[in-house]
């Protein structure tokens, strides 16, 4: 029952999501069909400064923990959309990152072009990459994003039928694309479309864990420059539901 009433708080809580340019069914979402709509990449009627930070592509082993160790002190919360390959062998990591008040979301198995996927293909790569997650943390986590923000209908569908929700990228610095985008810039680009409610797009894995040599060295410039604008950095306002994955 306190999952029900968890999911009926998150129902609200997502009511309030600005909805932007990306084609994507957000369907069955707590028992209310929304119909076609698009993935979300802010959240509205903010009454404070919060800005949702998202790393994408992990976890690494190396690098995801150097994030973690930033957000943690900076007194930053993120959510890590993390791919199904990338979490094994890392359960310890994916564990820290809960308990350090993180938020988890899953970014299919091995991060396909989604438009180029069966109907088939499209339900196993988001099912497995949750189920992967679940087995490891235990979380269910009703959040989704798309492997280079590509929707499709099928991938729509069935997160419908699984009552989970596509993220968007919201602001996207390109900090994975770290041999021709500094850390300085990273941070410009952040603070020249910030506004309360936008989700940031960073990365944690694959390209990303490169740069620096394995350092997210703009992060901590770049959540002082999110302080010094008077901003927090929370976790989006759904958390799925901690569960032992039967749903
Ligand atoms: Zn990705």
């Amino acid at each position: 029952m306190a999952t029900r009433r968890k999911q009926s708080a998150t129902v609200m809580a997502w009511l309030t999501v600005i909805i932007t340019l990306t084609l994507c069914t957000v369907a069955a979402w707590g028992g209310n069909r929304l119909g076609r709509a698009q993935a979300a990449t802010a959240v509205t009627q903010q009454d404070s400064r919060v800005v949702y930070l998202t790393f994408d592509d992990g976890p690494d082993g190396n690098y995801t923990r150097e994030v973690a160790a930033d957000l943690a002190a900076a007194g930053a919360h993120a959510t890590f959309f993390e791919t199904g390959i990338n979490m094994r062998g890392q359960c310890p990591l994916i564990r820290r990152l809960l308990a350090d008040g993180n938020q988890l979301g899953t970014h299919s198995w091995d991060h396909p072009l989604f438009p180029k996927l069966t109907a088939g293909q499209t339900a196993a790569e988001i099912s497995s990459a949750r189920l992967e997650q679940v087995s490891c943390t235990g979380h269910n986590s009703l959040l989704f994003r798309y492997p280079y923000d590509k929707p499709t209908a099928a991938g729509s569908e069935y997160l419908g039928s699984q009552q989970m929700l596509a993220i968007g990228s919201g602001i996207d610095p390109s900090d994975w694309n770290w041999q021709h985008v500094p850390d300085g810039e990273v941070t410009r680009r952040v603070l020249a479309q910030l506004r309360p409610g936008m989700i940031v797009q960073l990365h944690d894995g694959n390209a990303a864990a490169g740069r620096d040599h394995g350092h997210p060295g703009y992060l901590p410039g770049l959540l002082r420059a999110l302080k010094a604008h008077g901003y927090a950095m929370d976790v989006l306002p759904s958390q799925g539901s901690p569960s032992s994955g039967h749903e």
